[in-house]
């Protein structure tokens, strides 16, 4: 097992500082320890370093781990297949890939159902990759102003996810676009930045970034 108590540590004094050197409270921006596909075992060690946010993109695997410690706050960060949202509602603090309107109105059902107001993000493809999950900024305020009709979705911000290889100019246009429309449609959550670009992220506003690697290690196996 890697060093992970050090390595969280680590992580959130670099975030700090990140947040420092560029003029903001420190406080205002959430580490999220990106916990798929690592045991149990990692999620307690990161714990016990004092994590509270962790991310999962598989919901069973997500459901597994909140039994084990429901206190920790959940995030699901992959891309959902509506047929898993039942899983997850209720269990997860925050739902951060929200790309369509039947995905929304899953969530709303499933939320209405089990007497809660589920928080969540929608997730928007700056880029325009098309191997991307995400709706498009043109897309993204259509999809809002329907979410907003929603008695159970709770739209609180954006998320996205840069281009893997990026340079750290390519990557702050991308997020900068971001924080633009999280501005423009007065939101307040911005997820964004992961091991090799939360700095950048943050310079442009991140309130969470979501790091997986340099807490927990590679990962040897399942989907990035
Ligand atoms: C896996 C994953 C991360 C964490 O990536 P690292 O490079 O390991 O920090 C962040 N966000 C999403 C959406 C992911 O799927």
């Amino acid at each position: 097992m890697p060093d992970i108590k050090r390595n969280y540590l680590e992580t959130l004094e670099k975030v700090r500082e990140a947040a420092a050197k560029c003029g903001r409270d420190p406080g205002e921006v959430r580490l999220i320890a990106v916990s798929k596909t690592k045991p149990i075992e990692y999620v307690r060690e990161a714990a016990e370093a004092g994590a509270v946010d962790f991310g999962e993109n598989r919901p069973q695997e997500l459901v597994l781990k909140q039994a084990e410690y429901p206190d920790l706050r959940w995030h699901q960060i992959g891309t959902l297949q509506r047929n898993k949202v039942r899983h997850i509602v209720g269990k997860c603090a925050l739902i951060h890939s929200v790309d369509s309107l039947p995905l929304a109105l899953e969530i709303d059902k499933r939320a209405k159902a089990a007497g809660v107001v589920q928080d969540v993000l929608i997730q928007v493809n700056i880029t325009g990759e098309e191997t991307k999950s995400g709706v498009s900024p043109d897309e993204l305020e259509g999809l809002l102003c329907e979410i907003k009709a929603m008695e159970n979705v709770n739209p609180t911000g954006l998320m996205t996810i840069s281009v893997a290889g990026s340079t750290p100019d390519e990557n702050r246009a991308v997020f900068g676009r971001l924080k633009e429309l999280v501005d423009r449609f007065g939101l307040k959550e911005l997820s964004m930045g992961m091991t090799h670009d939360y700095v950048e992220a943050i310079e442009c506003g991140a309130t969470m970034v979501r790091v997986g690697t340099a807490i927990f290690g590679a990962r040897d196996y399942g989907p990035k």
